[in-house]
């Protein structure tokens, strides 16, 4: 990486215009069409293989780390379809890349899998009825990416096979994107490396594309770990020091310091560790937080001020911290201009999918009992391509780890219409539409616009040279990627393990099974939309 940014700083523009080697054969503006249209059609005919996935991955519900249901279904397509692929990627057992095609360009296409804690829902319900009593969900809509992105990648390699177009296609999941902590991990075992694009995607209400940075926030998820001595907490607690008031001291600094810092930030914690039982003084104790700001300097500045405030309670306690653990990271987000506006011209083609009056009385349903007065329903119409928002607009927000990788290859998200837009984030109402027709023809559209993005990175490498060109001479100018992770920092693959076995055999009885049912809501026998 760091040898192709210095390679490239030492052309002169004039010979960054040229491409570095002509394509086999060149598709011209008629023929770039004519395959458009026909990915399109291609896609169309795989609607029932998206509709299937999309059920299929809401049904397995995983949370991050334990997405070993949704792996193996998902590389079994792939491998059906001609793909290599390679397993157990940068020490996750849920990481995987699936790789076809020879030589450049190499166009990674990727989307999140994971779920939340507590967020199962029935689909096509509007009121909150869980699937499992306290267990997981696709309270996010996670489910409904990668079905668009298998789809879009299989429709290109025929299409590629057919026409010997050259190049090659890696498919990726978003292990763990809920606890930020895959894609960091990924970059650092040099999944990216040879990749010149990468088209990334998310669930949203709108069809929509990006370029620069985008508002919302980039964080480090770290963990303090106290050590101190077990003593009976009523017999002799002078003798010994407890862990848990060290995390409670960590946790009373950082409210008080709320009020001085930036109002960007976001700061939340959870204990993970809070003791044993209250007759015995803690031995050990831990607190998780997620520090978020919007520019790499301020998440760093937090994360010093964090390491301050965990060593001060260890020294006010007389306890040991034992360990700053880096448990996942998302830089703030910045995506690729060129790319993204040429991605929008087809989702302006694409347009929205054609919802019908059963979409829309489903969406205004669930708006309705999420408590807005006035349910517009579902847009029908493609947003225009959003500018880079300057930090001073930018007011904070979630995070996502696609952040680490689009500061090391050419990136754009694309935000596809597989979501009603009625409550809030990582909520039960979330996952309400994820497995209803909403989900299947949201992320139909979205593969379409995907497919014709990767056919204009194959048709012009001017258009790879100028998102190089971007990449090295505007957006990492002056600010190159620097990982959070220390050396010693491996994926926290155990989290969730313990949840997820709680809930798998609960979860199994309601896995989704295409060979009986049409579609899950089927399977489920609810009615779409439902009763009035
Ligand atoms: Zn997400």
């Amino acid at each position: 990486m760091r040898l192709v940014h210095f390679v490239s700083r030492l052309l002169p523009l004039a010979l960054l215009a040229v491409p570095v080697a002509a394509p086999a054969q060149t598709i011209d503006a008629a023929r770039l069409e004519r395959l458009k249209t026909e990915a399109a059609a291609m896609i169309d005919a795989r609607a029932k293989m998206i509709q299937e996935g999309v059920d299929m991955l809401f049904s397995f519900s995983e949370l991050g780390f334990q997405e070993h249901e949704t792996k193996r279904y998902l590389t079994g397509i792939l491998r059906d379809a001609g793909f290599a692929i390679q397993e157990n990627v940068a020490g996750m057992p849920t990481g995987w890349v699936a790789t076809w095609g020879t030589g450049k360009p190499v166009i990674a296409l990727g989307s999140d899998i994971d779920g939340i804690p507590q967020s199962s829902q029935t689909p096509g319900i509007t009121t909150h009825r869980p699937m499992v009593e306290g267990g997981p969900g696709h309270g996010e809509g996670h489910n409904t990416g990668m079905p668009l992105v298998v789809a879009s990648a299989i429709v290109m390699k025929e299409l590629m096979q057919r026409d010997r177009i050259p190049g090659t296609l890696k498919v990726w999941p978003g292990v763990a994107e809920e606890l930020v902590s895959g894609k960091a991990f990924f970059v650092r075992a040099g999944v990216f490396a040879d990749v010149d694009a990468v088209i990334f995607t998310h669930v949203s209400s709108g069809l929509s594309t990006s370029w620069g940075t985008r508002g919302g926030t980039g964080l480090v998820s770290v963990e303090y770990e106290f050590t101190g001595e077990t003593a009976h907490a009523a017999g002799s607690p002078w003798s010994v020091r407890s862990a848990l008031d060290a995390v409670e001291l960590t946790n009373t600094a950082w409210n008080f310091r709320r009020e001085h810092i930036r109002q960007a930030a976001r700061i939340h914690y959870v204990i993970r560790d809070g003791g044993d039982q209250p007759n015995v003084v803690p031995r050990t104790a831990s607190v998780w937080y997620y520090l978020r700001e919007t520019t790499y300097q301020n998440i760093k500045e937090l994360y010093d001020i964090g390491e301050t405030i965990a060593k001060s309670a260890a020294a006010m306690t007389g306890t040991e911290l034992s360990r700053i653990r880096i448990l996942g990271s998302a830089w703030p987000q910045h995506f690729n201009r060129p790319i993204a506006e040429a991605m929008q011209k087809n989702i302006d083609r694409v347009g929205m999918p054609a919802w019908d009056e059963k979409d829309q009385a489903f969406a205004r349903r669930l708006q309705q009992d999420m408590g807005s007065s006035n349910p517009r329903g579902l847009s029908t119409r493609v947003s225009p391509l959003q500018a880079s928002v300057p930090d001073s607009e930018n007011r904070g927000g979630g995070s996502d780890d696609i952040g680490d990788i689009s500061w090391v290859v050419p990136t754009v998200t694309l935000r596809y219409p597989s979501n009603v837009g009625a409550g809030p984030g990582h909520h039960w109402s979330a996952g309400v539409a994820s497995a209803t027709p909403v989900a299947h023809k949201g992320a139909v559209a979205g593969a379409k616009v995907v497919a014709m993005t990767v056919l204009d990175m194959l048709a012009s490498p001017p258009l790879l040279q100028a998102a190089r060109t971007y990449f090295t001479d505007v957006q990492t100018r002056d600010q190159k990627y620097v990982s959070f992770l220390k050396d010693t920092d491996l994926p926290p693959i155990e989290l969730n393990a313990d949840r997820m076995a709680r809930y798998k055999d609960a979860l199994k009885a309601n896995y989704y099974d295409p060979t009986r049912f049409r579609t899950y809501l089927e399977q489920l026998g609810i009615a779409y939309p439902p009763a009035p």
